[in-house]
């Protein structure tokens, strides 16, 4: 049985290794996983989650569209942090099929086949890394994009079971994130220092021009509200999750993940 995340109340007050630890001492090592992308955000978690346990748990999605630089990362923070990284792949089959009925690039023909690649090559493979946890730790924060404003630090996962859905940094701001990686010296993405503000699979992120949002190079094909990448859908059905009351947006702007 998972407990009850705590409310609003008990976690606004805390820092984000306050939040960190909370969620460790309920849920414990084994059952709690940092979902990274190695972004920024998810680089400074892992740093502050070393510092807390031994070993934590640590898992990513290779949707085998990845650019060269987030797999160099990866090793990278294998060997500073002495983690072994748990990496979910998108199941062959499905891969096989989607690209054969409607090719290799078929994310640029339409929205719909945007939300079918990410759904092949990340929504499963996420629905499959979080039957192994009781909740999880992403690197989202409230002013990213305007469907984050409401992430709490520690929310309710209902798409994924009632799991805990844990924001540490959701309070922060770019500049701080920025601040920690320099102070800590903690490694980050080659990409970041050409423009890339947000890094998801290469066909997908382009460089941003200065003054531009730094979700911009994400799926820039499209209308920004369009944007989100299916992780904040529910996954049976690929529909955006229902929003009736303030309670529930809380929990739904808890879907979204950093992937
Ligand atoms: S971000 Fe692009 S390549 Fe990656 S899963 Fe989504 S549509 Fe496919």
């Amino acid at each position: 049985m998972i407990p009850t995340p705590p409310d609003a109340s008990q976690t606004d007050a805390l820092d984000a290794p306050g939040v960190l630890a909370l969620a460790m001492e309920a849920l414990g090592r084994e059952r709690l996983a940092l979902a990274s992308s190695f972004g920024a955000e998810d680089m400074v978690i892992l740093d502050m989650l070393v510092g807390l346990t031994d070993r934590p748990r640590v898992f990513t999605l290779d949707t085998g569209r990845l650019p060269q630089q987030t797999y160099d990362l990866m090793d990278a923070s294998r060997r500073r942090y002495g983690i072994d990284i748990e990496v979910y792949f998108p199941q062959a089959a499905d891969v096989e099929e989607m690209v054969l009925a409607r090719g290799l690039n078929l994310f640029y023909e339409s929205i719909d086949n945007r939300k079918e690649c990410c759904g092949v090559r990340k929504v499963e493979p996420l629905s499959r890394a979080l039957r192994t946890v009781d909740g999880w730790i992403t690197g989202l924060r409230r002013e990213q994009i305007l469907t984050r404003a409401e992430t709490p630090k520690i929310g309710l996962d209902q798409a994924h079971g009632d799991l805990w859905k844990v924001a540490p940094l959701a309070e922060w701001g770019e500049q701080q994130v920025w601040d920690y990686i320099r102070d800590r010296d903690v490694p980050y993405n080659a990409l970041h220092d050409q423009g890339y503000p947000s890094i998801g699979c290469a066909p997908c992120t382009r460089a941003i021009e200065p003054g531009e949002d730094s979700r911009a190079g994400r799926w820039w094909w499209e209308l920004p509200e369009q944007r989100e990448c299916g992780l904040h859908f529910d996954p049976t059905t690929g529909r955006l999750l229902p929003v009736k009351s303030p309670e529930e947006r809380l929990a739904v702007g808890a879907e979204a993940s950093s992937f």
